[in-house]
């Protein structure tokens, strides 16, 4: 069921560009494919206080070394957004996106995770044509957090979805500061690069590896688990420990 669902769901997202030519055709079938195989587990119930997700992404050279190429982060993150929104009855859980170059004209401000949203959540899940590819976590970090102030009526989740390879002055400093995060529900997905021992030492981050030829949906499971963490009912799918893989967890949780 929950796969119908979501194919329904992926193809309303997929559907704003319609494509006049073969070739986009199929990579859109491709990714809907790609993604309709996903299993993430079970979104739950709406929580009592609404969710305010906050996505931060870092869209340095090393980590868009190609297009998308670290566990697929756009389409996957938005893939476990789609899957609660999906069972969204309340209409006041909420996403919200940055990335290291914020503000651009990619930012989403915060905005409903249900179904008439989920074009705009999905378009600003993209490297913005006006980043210039930074490497600093500060400044947006301190964007999560006055958000997360100016919501004080919603659970605030983080995700920051980066290799933590910084150039911000005092990088341990910035990493401990997400620790301090309101609401204490931090989520560092770790692309393709050894999690920080500040991060991995913080009681209130959850981090998870992500490396190129982690089993697909990672990244998904991720940010799933991040969003339904609140959510009576829920059972996120545990992420895949498969022998060989690079992928771990480190979940303090
Ligand atoms: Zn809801």
């Amino acid at each position: 069921m929950h796969r119908l669902l979501s194919s329904e769901v992926l193809w309303s997202g997929l559907r704003n560009s319609e494509p006049s030519f073969a070739g986009a055709r199929s990579q859109q079938d491709d990714r809907a494919r790609y993604l309709s195989s996903i299993t993430l587990g079970e979104p739950g119930k709406c929580p009592e206080d609404a969710v305010l997700l906050i996505i931060v992404t870092d869209n340095s050279g090393s980590i868009t070394g190609g297009n998308d190429p670290v566990g697929r982060r756009f389409d996957e993150s938005w893939l476990a957004i789609a899957r609660v929104g999906a069972r969204c009855r309340c209409g006041a859980d909420m996403v919200a996106t940055l990335t290291f170059d914020s503000p651009t004209s990619l930012d989403l401000s915060p905005s409903s995770i249900t179904k008439p949203h989920l074009v705009e959540i999905q378009n600003s899940l993209a490297i913005p044509p006006d980043g210039a590819g930074s490497s600093c976590l500060g400044p947006s970090l301190h964007r999560a957090f006055t958000l997360a102030g100016k919501h004080p009526d919603h659970h605030v989740v983080l995700v920051v979805l980066s290799d933590f390879l910084l150039c911000d002055r005092h990088p341990d400093g910035v990493m401990a500061k997400m620790g301090e995060f309101p609401g204490a529900d931090v989520h560092a997905v770790v692309l393709n690069a050894s999690p920080p021992p500040v991060l991995v030492d913080a009681d209130s981050v959850t981090v998870t590896e992500v490396a190129h030829g982690s089993p697909v949906g990672t990244v998904a499971r991720a940010v799933f688990t991040a969003l339904a963490s609140s959510r009576p009912g829920a059972k996120p799918k545990a992420p895949e420990m498969a022998g060989g893989s690079k992928t771990t967890s480190l979940g303090r949780r």
